[in-house]
């Protein structure tokens, strides 16, 4: 979706939109395609234009589907965002040196359009966890034999733990030398 500037009205424009998968998957980079995919988007924003200068204020809530980083299940989660963007003229680049480098919320246009879209994509991007979790109590995989021991019970673990005593047991007696 284009915003294109000239065609804001004095009183703003009101947008409310959802996206699904497809818009989501045309927008991420090769690389990443199999990372993390989205299920819906739902964005709700207000744009005003003083002069030049256009405001995009909104928020979106999307449901993110991912693998669990420790049991590798397939996992799904809601994100919300809150959004608030100035953008200027790219013809007042230089208005940038005045801008803090960590003011993410500043952005440029060029022929009197914004691009919502990647907006919105970097929004989501933004929020999603470096690990996900599929919860926060998720046993992962043993470390052994790979079962999910959210589902199952190896008895790798006991064996497991009998090592490290064992181990243990060693260092007390050398210590005792
Ligand atoms: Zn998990
Ligand atoms: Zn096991």
């Amino acid at each position: 979706m284009k915003i294109i500037i000239s065609s804001i009205p004095e009183e703003g424009l009101n947008l409310q939109f959802h996206k699904d998968s497809d818009w989501f998957r045309d927008l991420l980079p090769e690389k990443e395609k199999s990372d993390f995919s989205l299920q819906k988007v739902d964005v709700l924003c207000a744009v005003k234009k003083m002069r030049e200068t256009v405001f995009i204020e909104g928020n979106l809530e999307a449901t993110v589907v991912s693998s669990c980083s420790r049991c590798l299940e397939t996992t799904q989660f809601l994100i919300k965002s809150t959004f608030r963007y100035t953008f200027v003229p790219a013809k007042n680049m230089l208005m940038e040196e005045e801008l803090s480098p960590e003011d993410l919320e500043y952005g440029f246009y060029q022929d009197d359009v914004i691009d919502l879209d990647s907006l919105i994509f970097e929004q989501i991007v933004l929020q999603i966890p470096i690990k996900v979790l599929c919860r926060d109590t998720c046993k992962g995989l043993c470390p052994h034999c790979g079962i999910n021991i959210n589902v199952a019970n190896c008895g790798c673990r006991t064996e497991f733990i009998d090592e490290r005593l064992a181990v243990l047991k060693k260092l007390k007696i050398s210590d005792n030398k």
